[in-house]
């Protein structure tokens, strides 16, 4: 009994917790665990990385292929996210066909990296509905970093989704990175 007490309690954590599609975190656990991240890495004196990421054209692709290919495209990048990520990295849906990622302990040059590594994956991913292929699909990526960029969760989102346009302006499967206030915080 208390063993499915257990279980039923997971289950009702998971929901309110998680995104049913992608099973990847919901915004607003994201937005919870971002201040702890936030609070963990003043505490420690270390760098966090956030990034946003945005599929590119996935209106047109939703009007070609349909809502369901849609959706498997959107479960594939879940699974892209969560093939590269370590166990403290907080993956999620943060809208539609946006997600985001908090990287704690993690600074400019390492997220970069792993913002690449992630694109380049995605960009590579073959994919298929009911047997048809679906050609392939690219995302945007922005980045903030935390003390670099800004200090507070809203402006670390705000500052990443800028990069982000600025990433979809300059054509799209790319990563931008926050434009630093000064010189030298591009630096670390
Ligand atoms: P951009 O490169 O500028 O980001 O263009 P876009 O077409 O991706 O951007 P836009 O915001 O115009 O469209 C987002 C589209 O994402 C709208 C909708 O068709 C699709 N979308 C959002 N949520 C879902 C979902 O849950 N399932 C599916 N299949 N599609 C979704
Ligand atoms: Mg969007
Ligand atoms: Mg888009």
């Amino acid at each position: 009994f208390a063993l499915c007490n257990l279980k039923t309690k997971e289950r009702l954590l998971n929901q309110a917790t998680r995104d049913p599609l992608t099973e990847l975190y919901n915004r607003r656990f994201m937005l919870e665990s971002f201040d702890q991240a936030i609070n963990r890495a003043e505490r420690h004196h270390l760098s966090l990385t956030f990034i946003l990421l945005d599929l590119d054209h996935f209106k047109q692709f939703n009007d070609n292929f349909g809502h369901e290919a849609g959706d498997v495209v959107l479960r594939s990048i879940a699974s892209v996210l969560k093939e590269n990520l370590r166990l403290e990295d907080i993956a999620c849906r943060y809208g539609g066909e946006e997600f985001c990622i908090i990287c704690p302990d993690t600074n400019l040059k390492d997220g970069f990296t792993l913002a690449e590594k992630i694109r380049n994956h995605v960009a590579k991913l073959s994919l298929y509905c009911g047997g048809k292929s679906l050609g392939r699909v690219t995302a945007s990526f922005g980045l903030s970093v935390y003390p670099n960029h800004a200090e507070s969760v809203l402006s670390l989102i705000s500052k990443a989704d800028k990069a982000l346009y600025r990433a979809k302006d300059s054509g799209r499967n790319r990563s931008e990175v926050s434009q630093p206030t000064n010189y030298a915080e591009q630096s670390s």
